[in-house]
Formats: structure tokens, sequence, C-alpha cells
């Protein structure tokens, strides 16, 4: 398990970092441009964000993350205690806030629950930039936010996403829609494309001519 842990104050970044070490890897930095920087390079399983920091607020960096489909476990740490700050770091896309101080143990067991979770929403969470879907639930997010789709259109895109970034073909989308031998005009494909194209954005299903569709994973 690797994490990253943003907090430029230099005594709680150090002391951080004896307690994890033992339990994690961990990478500390101190500013939202080198969180980003290790962020864009090396894959973290958590990451341990601190609000306020010398180039930055970190909810407007997670907010800009969440934007763009990252479901990377995030733990705010912060001394702003006010119930508006915590309610509003939850809303951003924070997994849990814990006010400092803070207890050593409470943040070992909050980082504990926190890759749990991960482990167990790896497995049902499929994603395709900012689109993802919970096999679980049985639920496309757009964004984060919930998306709702005719059946046709839910089938089409269950099955794009599950082929991940491979291009699935119109005989195969046709099956899915249909079932097989049944001699339906393929012109419907189109329509539902279109329908499922206007809700969830043009750009994200890209035309593999000649062949079919696949999910842009951009
Ligand atoms: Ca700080």
């Amino acid at each position: 398990m690797y994490l990253l842990s943003v907090e430029d104050d230099l005594n709680l970044g150090k002391a951080l970092l004896k307690l994890l070490r033992p339990h994690y890897r961990v990478h500390w930095v101190r500013t939202l441009a080198t969180a980003k920087d290790h962020l864009a390079t090396a894959e973290y399983d958590a990451l341990l964000l601190d609000l306020g920091l010398p180039d930055g607020d970190g909810i407007d960096w997670l907010q800009a993350m969440r934007k763009k489909g990252s479901l990377l476990p995030v733990l705010i740490l912060s001394a702003r205690d006010a119930l508006d700050d915590r309610v509003r770091g939850l809303d951003t896309g924070a997994d849990d806030y814990l006010v400092k101080p803070f207890e050593p143990d409470e943040l070992l067991a909050r980082i504990r629950v926190l890759l749990r979770r991960k482990s167990g929403a790896a497995q049902a969470m499929l994603s395709a930039g900012d689109l993802s879907f919970s096999s679980e639930q049985q639920q496309f997010y757009l964004h984060g936010d919930a998306i709702h789709l005719p059946a046709k259109e839910f089938q089409l895109l269950a099955v794009l996403m599950q082929a991940g970034a491979k291009p699935v073909s119109r005989e195969r989308l046709m099956q899915q829609l249909y079932g097989l031998g049944q001699g339906v005009d393929s012109n419907s494909l189109d329509v539902h494309m279109h329908m499922l194209r206007k809700v969830i954005g043009k750009d994200r299903i890209t035309t593999v001519r000649g062949f079919g569709y696949r999910l842009t994973h951009e």
C-alpha cells in the first residue's frame, strides 16, 4: 500500500512519516504542485490531504480530481474544525475528514478503513475517463453524479464499459440489444447510440469506422 501525504507543516509532516512508515510505503510532499506531479507519475492507494497549503487549497484540487473521475481514496487532515468545513470536504469528494490535532491510533484506524473500502470498491467500479460504473449498484456516474439511461442505452454503455479501451463491433452491440438472429434494422443501433451520446456527451464514444464503437478513456 502506497500513500501520498500532502502536508506543508514540517513537524507534522515528519511526525506523519514516522507514524505511517512502519505500516505503509509513504511519500511526503509539501505543496500541491509536487503532489500533482507525484500523482501523475506514481500509482497511490490513498491520499492524505492537508487543506491550507502554500500554493493553494487542497479542497480545490480535490474537486478538480473528482471532476476528472479520479476514484483515489482521500482522507482530509485539517485544522479547520467547523462543521461547514467538514461537510464541504466530504461533499467535495473526500472519503473521510479528520480534524487536527488527532490521535495517532485514530488516524491509523481511519486509513485502514479507507484502504479496505478501496479494495472492495475497485472490483465493483469500472471507469472510462470521468465516466464510471458501479456493477454492484448497476449505476453509471458522470463526474461522480448518477446518470439515468433508458434500458437499451444502458445496455449499450455497459457493454462498451466492460470492453475497456477495446472497440466493440456493431454485431456484438446488436446482439446485446436484440439477441441473436433477429432481423432487426441496424439503423436502430444508430438511433440508440445517438441517444446515448446525447446523455453522456458525443465525444465520450469514439466511432471506429467499419467496425463499431469504443469508449474514450482520456
Ligand atoms: Ca497546512
